[in-house]
């Protein structure tokens, strides 16, 4: 390798989040070509390594982040939305905007945003605008799973495959159990399972989809049946994570985003089917919607991360933010290892992409973050 192409890095700290060593004091990482060629303390590699390093300073490096749950093509909406009374009044303000306007310059904005945010990686969905959003994450040097959502109860939306999209970081997802046709769901579950792709759907996101689903009444249905949901619904008369279940689609491979309303015998369930939870805790606090039951959810084993959402329900996408508001609302102390986790680690594992990013160890990409102090300092 030659010169040119070392990077070395030193930081006060680094948290590799590598299970076996997760902590580096006064750390060091070389890398060539952008790959991870050693990391260690600076004083095992000051007697191989002679050539110059960039001082970082005294704070702390952790992985490039990933955000589990994003809408990019939503961005060009952001504070045009109804916040604070719930879903209802929530998605209403969103449908009368033009979904499909996102443009050039605020994608370049949201790129900007998220780099000097330390993301690396977003699990994206599209639904409006799949072709511009797969062109955008693919030039945008981030790492990246589109997750083309399917809405609706026609016929057409029983043919999800995708097809230009490149295979190996898009597949298609459903939106909700109140949205996208049952069979749908299952098709786009069992082609996910065939060709080991992750399968996002929110799920038991808010008090209006449970009613939906237990009784075929309440608000949502009134503003779901103006278009979307057929007068012919039938409701399964089921919670939200129940009849996901119930149709096949909890299992390892699946990212539930929300379930801010599971009982405890639901999230057992998850936890035994092996089901991984993004959850979104400033986008539900800004909607109106409720609380996830984090504590109960983290207690139960579950593959937990975290996402910002779109900017139709969050101020901005920053991780480190939506990590210290998930650390100041929970009622148990994580710690810095498990709280970068959710961020890191964890996503990297249910997006499949644990071999080249989630933690910082040789031979993975050399893509980090700084955490910033009010969060190190927090814990
Ligand atoms: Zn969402």
């Amino acid at each position: 390798m030659s010169d040119n192409s070392i990077q070395a890095l030193r930081a006060g700290k680094i948290m590799t989040m590598a299970p076996d060593r997760p902590l580096l004091t006064d750390g060091v990482l070389l890398a060539a070509d952008g790959i991870i060629h050693e990391i260690a303390a600076y004083r095992e590699i000051k007697k191989e390594y002679l050539g110059p390093i960039q001082d970082l300073g005294p704070g702390i490096m952790a992985p490039g982040l990933i955000n589990a749950h994003t809408h990019l093509e939503l961005s060009h909406l952001k504070g045009r939305t109804v916040t604070g009374l719930g879903f209802e009044d929530w998605v209403q303000s969103l449908i009368r905007l033009p979904l499909k306007g996102i443009d050039a310059r605020t994608l370049a904005r949201v790129r900007a945003d998220l780099s000097a945010g330390g993301t690396a990686c977003v699990g994206d969905i599209s639904g409006h605008s799949p072709s511009l959003m797969h062109d955008f994450l693919s030039a945008s040097g981030l790492f990246f799973h589109l997750f083309l959502e399917q809405i609706g109860f026609r016929e057409k939306a029983l043919h999800p495959l995708p097809g230009k999209q490149n295979r190996l970081r898009s597949s298609p997802s459903g939106h909700a159990l109140y949205s996208t046709h049952h069979r749908t769901l299952q098709l786009i579950k069992g082609w996910c399972r065939e060709q080991g792709h992750p399968f996002a759907v929110h799920l038991a996101e808010h008090p209006g989809e449970v009613e939906l689903l237990t009784t075929g009444q309440g608000r949502l249905a009134g503003i779901l049946k103006k278009g979307l949901l057929p007068e012919s619904f039938t409701p399964p008369g089921l919670t939200p994570v129940t009849f996901a279940d119930r149709l096949g689609l909890l299992d390892p491979g699946t990212l539930a985003v929300h379930v801010v309303y599971a009982s405890p015998e639901e999230i057992e369930l998850l936890a035994r089917r092996g089901a991984a939870v993004c959850l979104c805790p400033r986008s539900n606090a800004l909607i109106g919607v409720g609380r996830a039951p984090a504590e109960k959810l983290l207690a139960a084993g579950i593959d937990v991360c975290l996402g910002t959402d779109s900017l139709c329900s969050n101020t901005d996408l920053d991780l480190f933010a939506e990590a210290a508001f998930f650390a100041r609302d929970l009622h148990l102390d994580l710690g810095l290892e498990q709280l970068l986790a959710l961020i890191t680690r964890n996503p990297a594992r249910i997006l499949n992409m644990d071999k080249e990013i989630g933690t910082l160890e040789r031979g993975k990409r050399a893509l980090f973050s700084l955490v910033p102090e009010e969060l190190s300092s927090e814990q």
